[in-house]
């Protein structure tokens, strides 16, 4: 089975009609993982997979619009009748099952067990399900976060999650198929030093170019840009083939 990539919600920084926020369905050598669990895109998920099926979740991080449908596919698990047959792994960071708890008030998640199995990323975490290999990096958010690396018989797909500019991601991304990446912001703000926590469309070009991938997706597009602003501008600059995210489409790695 090739590797591809459905596009479930690229909204940022909330959702909106048929636009859900970031997720994605990543499909390929015998694994389902659904990358990314944005507000609107368990509903999406089930349009593509019987989400009891799902290989593994994978959470870049705990920021809402990447996160909160994991309420979503808390109740449908624990409540819904959607019982998987073995708990299915939830890699996210640190304190993932904690906060999932608080929101649902509860001292903690043993009430998932059965269902949900979360354990810890952190920079460089490696994890294989048959044929699909997933890497994690740590990238430069305002909390703690990761991009992945896919890698399924040969073919790579590359995703930023959210970031400003770091060496990381040229390494994930490094001769990748399939570049998934945010361009959130329009412009970095001048006589600032803090760290910068989100891409603008010429970064994410640069980064495919300098990184040699085949094709740049572009994604996570902020309320200042639209997502074809955003990917003519990428494309200007990534001499890559260069499209936008868009909810529903599958994408052969
Ligand atoms: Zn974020």
């Amino acid at each position: 089975m090739p590797l591809t990539l459905t596009v479930l919600g690229t909204a940022s920084p909330h959702p909106g009609p048929d636009r859900p926020c970031s997720g994605y369905l990543l499909s390929g050598g015998g694994a389902e993982v659904w990358v990314d669990a944005g507000p609107g895109t368990f509903a999406a998920l089930q349009r593509h997979t019987d989400p009891a099926r799902l290989t593994a979740i994978w959470i870049s991080h705990l920021h809402a619009d990447h996160s909160a449908d994991l309420l979503a596919a808390a109740y449908a698990f624990a409540y819904g009748g959607a019982t998987p047959p073995a708990p299915i792994p939830v890699y996210a960071p640190q304190d993932c099952a904690d906060r999932l708890a608080g929101f649902l008030g509860r001292a903690d998640v043993d009430f998932l067990k059965g269902v949900l199995d979360f354990r810890t990323l952190y920079d460089g975490h490696d994890v294989r399900h048959w044929n699909l290999r997933l890497t994690a990096r740590a990238v430069a958010h305002d909390t703690e976060a990761y991009g992945l690396r896919a890698e399924c018989q040969g073919s790579v797909l590359a995703y930023s999650g959210d970031s400003g500019p770091c060496a990381a991601l040229g390494e994930l991304a490094s001769r990748a198929d399939l570049f998934l990446c945010e361009a959130d912001i329009d412009a970095h703000r001048d006589g600032e030093d803090r760290e910068q926590v989100h891409l603008t469309p010429e970064d994410a070009g640069r980064i495919a170019f300098e990184a040699r991938v085949r094709a740049l997706l572009v994604t996570h597009v902020g309320p200042t840009l639209t997502r074809e602003q955003a990917t003519a501008r990428a494309a200007a600059v990534s001499g890559r083939l260069t499209r936008a995210a868009v909810e529903g489409d599958v994408h052969t790695v």
